[in-house]
């Protein structure tokens, strides 16, 4: 009987230590195109600020998220969220009585910090939707590569502005940053007059949104299993506010959105896609609920 026990107490040893279970997870293969959404930090904020008819009780979280985009062999961001340098940057740039306002939570994983430690190699470029002082937090932890940005947008850039709705001289003003200014071609896209195919087959192809900023930019991707991603920028805080055709709390919209009727414009764009294709993604660039369910970097949507 001991004898039984003890071969049984073994054979379970054995099981439970076996190769197989002790083995770590595969990695996840990476995609030939796709992406990872990298939050780099998030806020509390009420939910009536986000969301039209939203409650001013409740708090949901509102992310500051970069978007890593694999496409081959190359590797980008769209947009960049909080960099390493965003204490010093908020202290320069956000006025003090916006603070309790308009404010990031600790920790900051900035996207720089999190492609290294993943051993992504350096990137080439990082394109911004827009210039505003949550999605370009990180250009200068990136001096190698070339800033993406519509031709429009280099207006606000040329002229830095404090606050909430800003694009802030200590993010955006340094000579040293390499702006690579995008050309969109006069060939109509998804109802869009406008659009730049950056690489040439169909994958990625970005569209002027002007509104938000002048110089606004929306990037289609489309992953390796088929589906269709639309990444928005700050055109909407989330995708409930572009089902009810109201981007955001007027007061919000007032103090962030440069041109409140092309901002509805281009929102209406956004509902007419949605309602042409349901099966259309969309993601705005602050939206925790679409990015929860989607999950983070390292994971790989694909
Ligand atoms: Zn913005």
């Amino acid at each position: 009987m001991r004898t039984i026990l003890f071969l049984l107490v073994h054979l379970l040893m054995a099981v439970l230590l076996s190769p197989a279970s002790a083995a770590p997870k595969p990695a996840q293969q990476l995609p030939e195109i796709g992406f990872a959404i990298i939050k780099t930090s998030r806020v509390a904020v009420m939910e009536g600020l986000l969301l039209p008819g939203g409650s001013f009780s409740k708090q949901i979280d509102s992310n500051f998220s970069a978007f890593l985009i694999k496409h081959r062999d190359e590797y980008f961001l769209f947009d960049t969220g909080m960099g390493r340098q965003i204490d010093q940057q908020y202290r320069a740039d956000m006025p003090l009585w916006w603070r309790p306002f308009f404010k990031y939570e600790a920790p900051v994983l900035p996207a720089r910090e999190q492609l290294d430690r993943a051993g992504i190699p350096p990137l080439r470029r990082v394109i911004l939707s827009h210039s505003h002082w949550d999605h370009a937090g990180g250009i200068l932890d990136f001096q190698e590569a070339k800033i993406g940005v519509a031709t429009a947008e280099m207006d606000v850039i040329r002229h830095p502005t404090r606050g909430p709705g800003g694009s802030w001289a200590s993010q955006i003003g340094r000579a040293s940053i390499q702006w690579d200014l995008l050309k969109f071609q006069p060939q109509p896209y998804r109802g869009y007059a406008q659009s730049l195919d950056l690489f040439g087959d169909g994958t990625v192809v970005l569209v002027p949104m002007p509104g938000h900023t002048p110089g606004s930019i929306g990037m289609f991707l489309t992953v390796d299993s088929g589906q269709v991603y639309f990444f928005i920028g700050d055109v909407a805080w989330t995708v409930d506010a572009v089902k009810v055709g109201a981007p955001k709390f007027w007061a919000a919209a007032a103090l962030v959105d440069g041109h409140a009727e092309q901002t509805q414009s281009s929102l209406e764009h956004l509902r007419s896609l949605m309602r042409q294709d349901p099966a259309l993604v969309l993601l705005p660039a602050h939206d925790s609920a679409v990015q929860d369910r989607l999950g983070y970097f390292p994971l790989w949507i694909k």
